[in-house]
């Protein structure tokens, strides 16, 4: 089965809501039930007013799933960085890795939306997601809440 790699960024239309951690912890709990099923994996990757995704999806599936969060109304301005197949999963053991704010991430979204252009060929979302790849190597699996995911290869 064809796996596509698919990301965006998006604004966060959370900040100042006071149950937000709640809406965040809602988000990772039905993305984590649905990707299982679905054999998605990826990383979700929050700022103070950004999210960013990276989904690994199969092909059949990746309109509709990208379809339903773009239409999710915690947030807005959604940017398709990237839609490209591939080989392997970067995060096969991961329904949904969960990034919190920080100032690398910070520095991570800033960089993407600096360096988006109409000629961008990807290069921008793919040093993303060597970004969280290398965030989540370096967290001790106690700071984040891993969970099994789907064991896809
Ligand atoms: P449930 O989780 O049971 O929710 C029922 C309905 O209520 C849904 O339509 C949902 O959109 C809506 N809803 C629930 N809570 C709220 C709320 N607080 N405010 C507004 N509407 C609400 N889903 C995935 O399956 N996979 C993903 O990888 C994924 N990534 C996401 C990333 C971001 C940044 C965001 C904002 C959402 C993401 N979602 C993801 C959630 C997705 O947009 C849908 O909400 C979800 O898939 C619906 O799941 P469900 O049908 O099981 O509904």
């Amino acid at each position: 089965m064809a796996i596509v790699r698919l990301a965006y960024i998006s604004k966060s239309l959370l900040p100042g809501d006071p149950r937000e951690r709640e809406h965040v912890a809602d988000i990772l709990m039905s993305s984590r039930r649905n990707n299982e099923a679905a054999q998605v994996t990826g990383a979700l990757l929050a700022t103070d007013a950004c999210f960013a995704h990276v989904l690994e999806v199969e092909q059949e599936v990746v309109e509709e799933t990208y379809g339903r969060i773009s239409c999710d109304p915690r947030h807005r301005d959604i940017v398709l960085l990237l839609t490209e197949p591939i080989a392997a999963r970067q995060f096969p053991d991961w329904s949904m890795a969960y990034i919190g704010p920080s100032q690398p991430a910070e520095d991570a979204v800033a960089r993407v939306t600096r360096t988006l252009s109409p000629t961008d060929d990807g290069e921008a979302a793919r040093d993303l997601v060597a970004f969280i790849s290398t965030m989540l190597e370096d967290c001790s699996s106690s700071d984040l809440p891993r969970d099994g995911g789907p064991k896809t290869g």
